[in-house]
C-alpha cells in the first residue's frame, strides 16, 4: 500500500498543514511532515474535506446498464469528491429483497471506487401495496438501514405507519419521496405562473407539503426516523421547521438543482430540465438556501438520475424526469453557499454519513481516522461539458455553464480514486 503525503492543504476551519496517509488511515497531521517513499501531493491553496456522502443516487444497475452501471456511477461519484453513495431501490428488478441489495452491494465492492450502500424498497416492486422484506434486507450482507420507494411516494398512510414501526426495531429510517399522487396526475412541471403560460399541467407545491405534514405526524406518533427526500418548496421548509421544533425525528435533503435552477428553465422546452419534484420558483430557492444554512434542511443530496438519450432527448411530455448530479454537486454547492467549508462539510459529508450510519465516513482528517477525503481547488472554475462526464448518461442541466471549484483528489480508505482531477482506474 502506497503512502501519500498531502502537502500544505487547508482542513476545514484550520491553517494549511500536511497530511500523511498510510495503511488506509490518516497517520499524521502537522506542518513539515516527511515520509520515506510516500507519494507527495502538493496541495497549496487546496482544501481537504471529509469525503462527500450522497444519500440519494440512482445507479440504474441492475436493469438499465445503458444509462449507468454501479461502476460508471461510482466513478462519477469519485470524480465529484464522493467516498460513499446510497443507491436508490428503483432498479429492475427492484431492490426489494436481500438478493438484489446484496447484488448491488457486491457490485459496489468490485468497482471499489466509493462505498455503495444500497437502499431497500419499502414496498414490494415499489407498488405501494405491501411491505417488502425490510428485516431480511437489514440482516443481509448489505446491512440496509435506509428504505425508500423513491420515484414513488408511499401514499397509503397505513403502509407508511407500518414501515415506520417496522424499522424502529433496528433504528432504520424511511426516506420518503413526498408527492401526493392524486394531486400530481399528469403533472409536467411546477404549478404556477410559468406552467399557466406554457399550458403544461402543474405539480402543485401542496402535493409535497401535504405528504410531509402527514409523515412528520406519523413519525412523531410512532417515534421513528423519517427522512424527506429532495425538499423543493418554501412551504415544506415551514412544515419541517415546526416538526423539528417539536422534536420529531425527521431529517431532510435538498438537491443542488433545487438550490440553483428555477421553473423558468421549462420555457426552453428542453427536457433536461424536467425533474421530479419539479424546479420551483426563486422564492422557493431562497427559502431552501436559508433552511440549509439554518439546519432545517440537513443535507445536500444529488438525486443523480442518469437517463439514456432516447428517454431524455424527446418531447417534454414523454421525457423521463431526472438529472445528473454527482460530478457537479460540490461546484453547485460552492456557487450557492460560497466558500463556507464547514457548512459544506456538514451538509455534504458529516450529517449524511450520520443519517446513513456509515461509520468511517464524514470524519475530518485526524490521526487514526479512515482516510476517506477529498481535496478541492476552490479557485478553479470549469465549464461543464457533458461529453467529458464519467456518467454513461449526458443529462446534465449545467451543460456549458461555468461553475466554481474542482475536485483534485479523492481518497477511499487511503487509496486514491482520483488524482490530478482524473479517475485513477
Ligand atoms: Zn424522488
Amino acid at each position: 500500500m502506497t503512502a501519500y503525503l498531502i502537502r500544505n492543504v487547508s482542513p476545514v476551519g484550520g491553517e494549511p498543514t500536511d497530511l500523511l496517509i498510510r495503511d488506509g488511515v490518516v497517520a499524521e497531521v502537522g506542518a513539515g511532515l516527511t515520509a520515506d517513499g510516500a507519494t507527495v501531493v502538493d496541495a497549496t491553496g487546496l482544501v481537504a474535506l471529509p469525503g462527500l456522502v450522497d444519500l440519494h443516487t440512482h445507479l440504474r444497475e441492475p436493469g438499465r446498464e445503458d444509462a449507468e452501471t454501479v461502476e460508471s456511477g461510482s466513478r462519477a461519484a469519485a470524480l465529484g469528491g464522493y467516498t460513499a453513495v446510497c443507491a436508490m431501490a428503483n432498479t429492475s428488478p427492484v431492490a426489494d429483497t436481500a438478493g438484489v441489495v446484496e447484488q448491488v452491494w457486491r457490485l459496489g465492492r468490485e468497482a471499489g471506487l466509493v462505498d455503495v450502500q444500497p437502499i431497500g424498497a419499502v414496498t414490494v416492486g415499489l407498488a405501494g401495496e405491501r411491505l417488502a422484506e425490510l428485516g431480511a434486507m437489514a440482516d443481509s450482507a448489505a446491512r440496509v438501514r435506509i428504505f425508500s420507494d423513491d420515484g414513488h411516494c408511499v401514499a397509503d398512510p397505513r403502509l407508511m405507519r407500518r414501515a415506520l414501526e417496522y424499522v424502529k426495531a433496528f433504528d432504520g429510517v424511511i426516506a420518503q419521496h413526498a408527492e401526493e399522487p392524486r394531486l400530481t396526475e399528469g403533472a409536467q412541471m411546477h404549478e404556477g405562473e410559468v406552467s399557466t403560460r406554457l399550458g403544461l399541467t402543474g405539480w402543485p407545491a401542496v402535493a409535497e407539503e401535504a405528504i410531509i405534514a402527514r409523515d412528520v405526524l406519523l413519525a412523531e406518533h410512532v417515534g421513528s426516523r423519517l427522512h424527506v427526500c429532495h425538499v423543493s418548496t418554501a412551504g415544506s421548509v415551514e412544515v419541517l421547521r415546526q416538526a423539528k421544533a417539536r422534536g420529531v425525528r425527521v431529517t431532510a435533503e435538498v438537491t443542488p438543482h433545487h438550490l440553483l435552477l428555477t421553473d423558468q428553465r421549462a420555457e426552453s422546452y428542453d427536457p433536461v430540465f424536467k425533474v421530479n419534484p419539479p424546479l420551483r420558483t426563486a422564492a422557493d430557492i431562497a427559502a431552501l438556501r436559508a433552511a440549509l444554512a439554518e439546519g432545517v434542511i440537513d443535507v445536500i443530496a444529488t438525486d443523480h438520475a442518469p437517463h439514456a438519450v432516447e428517454d431524455k432527448e424527446c418531447e417534454w411530455a414523454y421525457a423521463r424526469p431526472g438529472m445528473l448530479g454527482l460530478e457537479t454537486a460540490l461546484s453547485v454547492a460552492l456557487d450557492v453557499l460560497g466558500p463556507r467549508w464547514d457548512l459544506i462539510a456538514e451538509r455534504m459529508s458529516r450529517v449524511p454519513a450520520r443519517i446513513a450510519g456509515l461509520t468511517g465516513h464524514g470524519l475530518d482528517p485526524a490521526p487514526g481516522v479512515p482516510a476517506n477525503l477529498t481535496v478541492v481547488d476552490p479557485a478553479a472554475r470549469r465549464v461543464i461539458e457533458p461529453a467529458e462526464l464519467a456518467s454513461r448518461s449526458r443529462n446534465t442541466p449545467y451543460a456549458r455553464m461555468t461553475l466554481p471549484g474542482r475536485i483534485v483528489a479523492t481518497f477511499l480508505r487511503g487509496e486514491p480514486t482520483v488524482l490530478d482531477g482524473k479517475a485513477v482506474k
